[in-house]
C-alpha cells in the first residue's frame, strides 16, 4: 500500500510502500508517549525503507536520538532515529539502521486512508503514565513489555499482508 505522510505545518510531505500499515500497534513506552503520544501511547506501522521519498521539506527534518538508562549511571543513545518537522514537531518516522530495510512512520503522519484494526495490540504497559486507562476491545493482547512479534506477523496472522 502506497502511504502519503506529512507534517501538520506542511512543510515535509513523504511517501512510503508499506506491507504492514494496519495501524493496531499502541506502544506505551516513554519515548513514544512523550515525543508523540499525547494520549498515552503512538501508533507505528512497517514500511519498506528503500520506498520512502521525501517529496518535500528535506531541511525542516530533524531526528531525535533518546539517551537509554541501563542502570544508576549507564547511558546509552538509542540506534532508533526518530525522525520529526524541526518547524512544526510532528513526529514522523522512525528508522533504526539496525533493520536497515524497514521504516516506521507513525501513523498520525499518514495522509492516505488506512485500514481500521480488528484488534489493537497494547505493549509496553509496564512503561505508561499512571492516568492513562488503556482503551481497546476485549481480548486485545496486552504487553507489560515489547512482545516477541513482529508487526509483519501481526499482518500475516490476520490475513492482512498487503502485496502492492
Ligand atoms: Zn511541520
Amino acid at each position: 500500500m502506497l502511504l502519503e505522510g506529512s507534517c501538520h505545518c506542511g512543510s515535509v510531505r513523504f511517501s512510503v510502500h508499506s506491507a504492514q500499515p494496519v495501524p493496531f500497534m499502541r506502544c506505551y513506552c516513554s519515548i513514544c508517549r512523550k515525543t508523540a503520544g499525547g494520549g498515552g501511547y503512538a501508533i507505528n506501522l512497517g514500511a519498506d525503507a528503500t520506498t520512502l521519498q521525501i517529496h518535500k521539506g528535506r531541511r525542516h527534518l530533524r531526528v531525535y536520538r533518546a539517551i537509554l538508562r541501563d542502570g544508576d549511571e549507564a547511558t546509552h543513545t538509542s540506534s532508533g532515529q526518530r525522525h520529526f518537522c524541526g518547524r512544526c514537531g510532528s513526529a514522523l518516522w522512525l528508522f533504526d539502521p539496525t533493520w536497515p530495510e524497514l521504516v516506521h512512520p507513525h501513523a498520525s503522519a499518514i495522509d492516505t486512508p488506512l485500514p481500521v484494526p480488528p484488534e489493537n495490540v497494547h505493549l509496553m504497559l509496564g512503561s505508561k503514565a499512571n492516568w492513562v486507562r488503556p482503551e481497546g476491545q476485549r481480548g486485545d493482547p496486552r504487553y507489560d513489555v515489547y512482545p516477541d512479534m513482529s508487526l509483519a506477523q501481526w499482518h500475516e496472522r490476520h490475513g492482512l499482508t498487503s502485496k502492492d
